[in-house]
């Protein structure tokens, strides 16, 4: 080929480009119909109705309530889930850790959900660092949004109030003082796996405390531990959601949950 002949197969090459560049940029040139309004509206069924409640942080209509501060007949014994849970109530308001007795549980199982809870950490300020005012709000009783004292208290980032226990720390700290009530309101998504017990994909979580935005639908990647890399050691379904006893005196008010 001689430079005449190489120039005009680069021209052919570059306007055939050209072409399917333009043809690709274009809309359809052959429409079925004339799009009218009605053809994007989609009507049925129709969006279930929820009343929501009249104090923003109180249970909607359609929420499974957990704890209304009276008793604890959604929870049992995590040492013996044939006992009662127990824990203490408190003026009919809350409940308290009774440090050494265990953590609690729910009776039901869940996987997706949106979850409110209400905390506070003890009254009185004891210790410094994990030992302060710690909890934890463990999602199918295995991945744990961590409760905790973080109020003029140091710790790891990935360990203080509002973290996914050593696999994300908070985005802020939104804390309130230890005489202050705080709140958790959270999105989690259960994690998948295949029929072969592999993970399909992780459980994902998103928290609000306070209000403010601290997990914004992070990836949880795995069981939390407290040594080691957190994986996926097993396929599960839904199961409980669980409190943590860590030797303190966190109080608990308010929980609801719906079913996502
Ligand atoms: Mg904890």
């Amino acid at each position: 080929m001689n430079t005449k002949q190489t120039l005009s197969a680069l021209l052919l090459c570059s306007s055939v480009f050209v072409a399917k560049a333009q043809y690709t940029s274009k809309p359809p040139e052959v429409s079925p119909a004339p799009m009218k309004p009605d053809m994007t509206e989609i009507w049925e069924p129709e969006v279930k109705v929820v009343t929501p409640a009249k104090v923003l942080g109180d249970a909607p209509s359609d929420a499974i309530i957990l704890f209304n501060g009276k008793n604890l007949d959604q929870w049992v014994s995590q040492k013996d889930t044939s006992k009662p849970a127990p824990w203490k109530i408190v003026n009919n308001d809350h409940m308290e850790v009774a440090p050494g007795s265990g953590g609690i549980q729910t009776k039901l199982k869940f996987g997706d959900c949106q979850l409110h809870i209400e905390w506070s950490a003890p009254d009185v300020v004891e210790s410094e660092g994990q030992g302060r005012g710690n909890s934890g709000v463990f999602f199918q009783n295995r991945y744990e949004l961590q409760i905790l004292d973080s109020y003029n208290n140091r710790t790891y980032r990935n360990g203080q109030a509002g973290s996914i226990y050593k696999d994300h720390a908070p985005l802020v700290n939104a804390m309130r003082t230890p005489l202050e009530w705080n709140t958790y309101d959270v999105i989690y998504t259960a994690p998948r796996f295949k029929p072969d017990g592999s993970l399909d994909y992780p459980a994902r979580i998103t928290v609000l405390h306070n209000g403010v935005l601290i997990q914004n639908n992070v990836t949880i990647n795995g069981l939390t531990l407290y040594i080691g890399l957190h994986h996926y050691p097993e396929a599960h379904g839904e199961d409980v959601i669980s409190l943590q006893d860590h030797g303190n005196k966190t109080q608990f008010r308010n929980i609801w949950l719906r079913k996502l």
